[in-house]
């Protein structure tokens, strides 16, 4: 969804998913500029950040696939080639950003 808000093509931005990191001490989702220095794309996500989230869940809940496809949760992008991806998963924990959120 970031690059319908920020104006920018899905391969300018990246992204990454652990269960847990090092430097969070947690699970964490780091959303990144894909141009060296950045270009303020995450900025960008970062002040829509409730928007971009509230999208996610409602692009995952309204898609009609059955476990996730390269319309809802899968990525040409993925590292693992969309392995670890679940949908059900990606949905519960963007409804638990969203609840923690209000
Ligand atoms: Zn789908």
């Amino acid at each position: 969804m970031l690059p319908l808000i920020a104006m920018c093509d899905r391969w300018d931005i990246g992204g990454l998913s652990t269960n847990a990191h090092g430097q969070t001490l947690g699970p964490t989702i780091f959303i990144y500029d894909g141009h060296p220095g950045g270009v303020g794309i995450t900025r960008i996500g970062f002040r829509a950040f409730e928007t971009l989230v509230a999208d996610a869940r409602r692009l995952i809940a309204e898609c009609p696939c059955a476990s996730g496809c390269p319309s809802c949760v899968q990525s040409p992008k993925c590292g693992n080639l969309n392995e670890p991806l679940h949908k059900a998963g990606a949905r519960e924990v963007l409804e638990r950003m969203l609840t923690r959120n209000n």
